[in-house]
């Protein structure tokens, strides 16, 4: 096995061979919790090694956001001025996004091109959306109906105090931005907690928004497991807010923790979205749209369509271009440009994924294509479809989170409804048709957070993304995603 730190920037190694501090209240430190091995899925080589916060780490941290949120000038700083520091902590990151991309890369199992081109300039993105917000955070005035008295009417929006971000490992860089992001336009202060498995851009990105300029206390960031780190997030009675992005199972503890103070909740969470294919869409378009929609980053995307329904006149045709697409797939290392797939994060979670397929064909799933893990150092899958006509298997209900599509046919279009709309999630779906009359029937009746017509997965700042049924509370983007870090306030003045 050859190391790919070999080919990514001096910069890069550099940092990844440093010993690794955590932000408290404007200062790296030392963590004074247990080590932890960085693992570069492509390979399965040790790159790293850091130390995760202790509990007083974490401790310290909270602290230090609610010193910063209750005596500091953060949220009293003109907005314009916030939003040059939003858009600084942009520039800073489109000048540095060859090392966020390997960063990305090498611990977070990220294709470097998309890292490259879509990863990091979607984090500039946020914090350059949210500099727009700044300045636009306002109440209104209103005359109040109380008979005979001279009032005045005034709502005013407020930041929500100190806000505890955790995220998932399936795309560290820009979740930890469409989270920090809106926390800072807001005038909140933080602390900010990656995922255990892929904490190294999110500790760069620390240093580069400590050189843009925001002031100490404001972010702070600690790293280390969920049941220890995490979870004093959510029960911490200092923290206001836990914006949450992970798994439907994590998001019941956390529910259970923040009953103490009753803090506000944000969760993004899972989802096995449907995409519905009829037999007027353009089919080449549709194969190749559900395909990426399954197996870019290797399944690992909480809007990945895995649940693929197509009409029955076209089924054969469809199924056997999904298939020819999978096999066609060149997966490989992170680094290497031929690669159009990579790993999964883990050793523990393809053995997951490989669990699932089996057991989706001992529920009565039907393997078509791929299904084995690729033998070697590294923990790659092979892109996989199995059919299900009876939507009995685990691979239709629960969310595998791997290279696994699941296809189903349909005769209609509300026999395909029906099948859209069962599942406890409700994150996401597309839509393949040519007739748009159809397309707003579905878009109306599928119950899901976002619904893409002859697209699938393309996320914008301007549109909130979240969940109906389990796939989580609230948004992300737009106005929603940042009133999520708002409190409003309503003030009546009477006139003598
Ligand atoms: P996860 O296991 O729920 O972990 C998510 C984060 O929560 C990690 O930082 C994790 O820390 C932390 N955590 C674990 N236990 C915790 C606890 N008891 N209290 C507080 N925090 C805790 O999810 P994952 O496996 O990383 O991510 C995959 C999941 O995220 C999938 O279900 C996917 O669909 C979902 N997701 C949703 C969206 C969306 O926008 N809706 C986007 C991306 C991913 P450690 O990992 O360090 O233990």
């Amino acid at each position: 096995m050859t190391s790919q730190l070999k080919d990514v920037s001096s910069a890069t190694r550099s940092f990844i061979e440093r010993t690794h501090h955590i932000l408290i209240d404007g200062d790296w430190r030392q963590p004074r919790g247990q080590s932890n091995d960085v693992i570069d899925p492509s390979t399965g080589e040790t790159i790293s090694s850091f130390n995760g916060s202790s509990p007083e780490d974490v401790d310290d941290a909270i602290t230090a956001a609610r010193n910063a949120f209750d005596h500091g000038d953060w949220r009293h700083m003109a907005p314009a001025a916030r939003a040059k520091v939003l858009w600084r902590i942009a520039d800073l990151i489109e000048e540095n996004k060859q090392e966020l991309a390997e960063l990305e890369a090498l611990d977070g199992g990220k294709l470097l091109g998309g890292a490259l081109n879509g990863e990091a300039p979607a984090a500039a993105e946020a914090f350059r959306y949210h500099a727009g917000w700044c300045t636009k955070i306002e109440g209104r005035t209103f005359k109040p109906s109380i008979p005979g008295l001279d009032l005045e009417g005034q709502t005013r929006l407020e930041p929500i105090g100190v806000a505890g971000l955790i995220t998932p490992w399936n795309g560290a860089l820009v979740m930890g931005a469409w989270k920090l992001a809106p926390a800072l336009a807001s005038g909140c202060t933080l602390v900010l907690k990656p995922a255990e498995n892929t904490t190294l851009s999110t500790l760069r990105l620390g240093e580069l928004i400590c050189e843009a300029g925001v002031p100490e206390g404001v972010v702070n960031i600690v790293i280390g497991s969920g049941s220890t780190v995490g979870a004093i997030l959510g029960e911490d009675a200092r923290i206001d807010k836990v914006s949450f992005t992970g798994s439907t199972r994590t998001a019941r503890s956390l529910i259970e923790a923040s009953k103490g103070n009753l803090k506000k909740l944000s969760l993004e969470l899972g989802g096995k979205s449907p995409v519905l294919i009829f037999d007027d869409a353009n089919l080449d378009d549709a194969v190749n749209g559900a395909a990426d929609g399954i197996f870019s980053n290797a399944g690992q995307v909480c809007v990945a369509g895995s649940r693929i329904l197509i009409q029955k006149s076209i089924y054969d045709r469809v199924v056997k271009g999904l298939c020819d697409k999978a096999r066609s797939i060149k997966v490989g290392r992170t680094l290497s440009s031929s690669s159009q797939m990579g790993p999964l994060i883990s050793a523990q979670h393809r053995d997951s994924v490989e669990r699932y397929v089996q057991q989706g064909v001992a529920d009565g799933a039907k393997l078509l294509c791929g299904g084995e893990r690729v033998e070697g150092p590294g923990y790659f899958f092979e892109p996989t479809v199995l059919a299900d006509e009876t939507t009995r298997s685990c691979v239709w209900s629960d969310e595998v989170f791997g290279p696994v599509a699941v296809v189903t046919p349909f005769d209609d279009e509300a026999h395909a409804l029906r099948l859209a709309n069962d599942s406890n999630y409700g994150l996401a779906a597309s839509v393949w048709t040519s007739n748009t009359s159809r397309a707003q029937r579905l878009t109306r009746e599928i119950k899901a957070g976002i619904v893409w017509v002859n697209c699938h997965g393309i996320p914008d700042m301007a549109m909130p993304i979240g969940g109906y049924k389990q796939s989580g509370w609230g948004r992300e983007h737009g106005w929603k995603g940042l009133e999520a870090y708002l409190e409003h306030k309503s003030i009546m003045h009477r006139i003598d």
